[in-house]
């Protein structure tokens, strides 16, 4: 899979990138990254990429013309058209799942908007979709990408060890994670949940399946309603208060 963010600022995204579990993954040649300089492809003579709004307003608008020419540039070295994603505000709030599909593109390319966005006519040009990472504004997209990059790269074949690395954490099968400890056994007077060190397996899963069902439903209530709960867990839950019949 290659991922080629377009950008004002490829420094700030390079420097996530090549560090850490992605950096790895990049190096081992498990996926490619690349950030590409909208700026690059300006024709102003002095370099600009931005002007002011028509009909007035705050701040300053990403103009057109430089990121239609990075992104036909981009085709043209890939030889096709990436599925080109703007992240945005207004765009569909990401999901683990939308990120799991997106995971099985061979071409993303992300668009990065700052200041205070992008001239209209350029996304609706370029632009398959737009994704939100939650219901706030940055100054740039440029983290938004790389929260896009990382959540999508863990689920790329052979960035993690396994599938099982990613598939049993919070949100994959729709549930919180059970809590985790580490050693020692004992620490500021607290104990590790005994069934943990017991070695019993079918007891530690159900205990893991029962503390996931209840951190969700405590924390996250809402989430139960897609999950997917066999009668076994809507008996535990009702157990908790939760009504089964919004499940069914
Ligand atoms: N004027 C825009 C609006 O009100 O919808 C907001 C522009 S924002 C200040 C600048 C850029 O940051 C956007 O073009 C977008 O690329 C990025 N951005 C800001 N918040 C974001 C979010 N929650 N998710 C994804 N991208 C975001």
């Amino acid at each position: 899979m290659r991922i080629d963010i377009l950008t004002l600022f490829p420094e700030m995204c390079e420097r996530v990138y090549t560090e850490s579990i992605l950096g790895r993954a990049v190096s081992a040649g498990k996926l490619e990254v690349y950030a590409r300089n909208i700026r690059d492809y300006t024709q102003d003579k002095h370099n600009r990429v931005d002007d002011s709004p028509y009909g007035g307003g705050m701040g300053m608008l990403m103009q057109a013309q430089p990121i239609y020419d990075c992104y036909r540039a981009l085709c043209e070295e890939l030889g096709k058209k990436p599925h080109l994603i703007y992240l945005s505000p207004q765009g569909k709030v990401l999901t683990q799942r939308r990120a799991k599909e997106l995971a099985s593109y061979e071409n993303l390319a992300l668009l990065c908007g700052h200041y205070e966005g992008v001239d209209e006519r350029v996304l609706e040009e370029i632009v398959d979709e737009e994704i939100s990472i939650g219901d706030y504004v940055l100054t740039g997209g440029e983290l938004p990408a790389l929260v896009l990059t990382d959540c999508i790269a863990r689920m790329v074949d052979g960035v993690l060890p396994n599938e099982e690395a990613y598939a049993c954490e919070s949100h994959y099968t729709g549930l919180l994670e059970h809590p985790q400890y580490t050693k020692p056994f004992a620490w500021n007077g607290k104990e590790v949940p005994e069934v943990l060190a017991s070695g019993h397996h079918a007891n530690i899963e159900k205990w893991k399946r029962e503390q996931s069902l209840k951190r969700t439903f405590e924390r996250r209530p809402e989430l139960l309603e897609n999950a997917d709960l066999s009668e076994k867990d809507l008996r535990f839950l009702k157990d908790l208060g939760f009504s089964a019949e919004k499940n069914v």
